[in-house]
């Protein structure tokens, strides 16, 4: 058994790691805001400090009460949209409070440090599906607030020798197949808990954002990667922290256009997804696809919900058995 510190573990990921490290036995303090995250996400038992990150004093209190195995840092903003109005608020929440995250690691010596980081890293790709050595060339602040944190996790491992691991989240979904934990977010951005809302009448129509990409079907394709698979990968990366420091993409390597989701929802739902077409989104690409030969190459991780419709039951599940999501807006 060994002690974990996640920061945002209230959050949509990193309640799902919770979950998993509470499974394995092991002992969970979170760190969470609850500005997004939810207290009714956490299980009796784990420890949480309603604190923000940017409390320094805090921090570095919760490092000096408890030793921790590793750091798992979910805590972040991460709407695109947002963080192009914002982009200083971007640099300053997302970076600099993860790299003063990393700091307090370093000071309290703790070795290992699993970051959140994202294929919006990528932009626009050039080449689909995106390898783990593709240009990293973000198309906003949001990309680039992450890379930067990448970028001094490098400097903290050269010199004071804190393994990290970088895992690039295509486009998280789903919800644990046990029930109890799911996607709340507000403002809700995502494409299928806005498809399953539009199902259930909890919400508006869905808007389609582009019907003129270059995709067999004119919609935007992305790699739908299910929660508790994220989650199992950043245990899976563990183990190799112990060698060296670690960048990977994490998808499943298929895509979905936006009409082949709606497809999912409306056979899964057995409802009818009403929606519209509208223009494109800024900044979405055309196709978002991961290439994550080298995560199940080198850690052995496998998904264990690869298909669009089991990513979409559990994500079904969870909103119409909470429809008002945690309930406590
Ligand atoms: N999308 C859409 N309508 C919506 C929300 C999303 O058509 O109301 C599309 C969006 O353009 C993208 C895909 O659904 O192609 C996934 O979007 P989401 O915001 O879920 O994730 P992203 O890929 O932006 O991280």
């Amino acid at each position: 058994m060994a002690r974990f510190l996640v920061t945002g573990g209230a959050g949509y990921v990193g309640s799902h790691l919770v979950r998993a490290l509470v499974a394995r036995g092991d002992e969970v303090v979170v760190l969470d805001s609850l500005r997004q995250g939810h207290r009714g996400a956490i299980p009796a038992g784990v420890e949480l400090v309603h604190a923000e990150l940017a409390d320094r004093r805090r921090v570095a209190e919760v490092f000096a009460a408890w030793k921790f195995e590793a750091v798992f840092h979910f805590a972040a903003l991460s709407l695109v949209g947002e963080s192009m109005r914002e982009p200083l608020r971007y640099c300053v929440e997302n970076t600099a409070n993860s790299l003063s995250l990393a700091d307090a690691a370093v000071q309290a010596g703790v070795r290992k440090f699993v970051f959140s980081s994202t294929a919006a890293l990528f932009g626009m790709p050039k080449v689909v599906p995106i390898a783990e050595d593709a240009d990293l060339a973000p198309a906003s602040a949001y990309g680039e607030s992450k890379l930067m944190v990448e970028k001094g996790l490098f400097w903290a491992d050269q010199v004071h020798g804190l393994r990290s691991a970088c895992l690039r989240y295509f486009n998280a979904a789903g919800a644990d197949a046990a029930g109890g934990i799911g996607e709340d977010h507000d403002p809700e951005t995502h494409l299928i808990p806005l498809c399953i809302g539009a199902a259930l009448g909890t919400r508006p129509a869905l808007t389609v954002f582009g019907t003129d990409y270059a995709t067999p079907d004119g919609t935007c394709i992305r790699d739908y990667v299910h929660v508790s698979d994220l989650a199992s990968a950043h245990l899976a990366v563990l183990p190799l922290l112990e060698e060296r420091s670690l960048r990977y993409n994490l998808g499943n390597g298929a895509g979905y256009s936006v009409k082949q989701v709606i497809d999912s929802v409306e056979r899964i739902g057995g409802r009818p997804v009403p929606h519209s077409f509208g223009p494109r989104r800024a900044g979405d690409p055309a196709v978002l696809v991961a290439a994550s030969d080298a995560l199940r190459r080198e850690t052995g991780w496998q998904p264990r919900f690869p298909a669009l419709d089991d990513i979409v039951r559990t994500a079904w599940a969870w909103h119409e058995a909470h429809p008002r999501g945690y309930g406590d807006r």
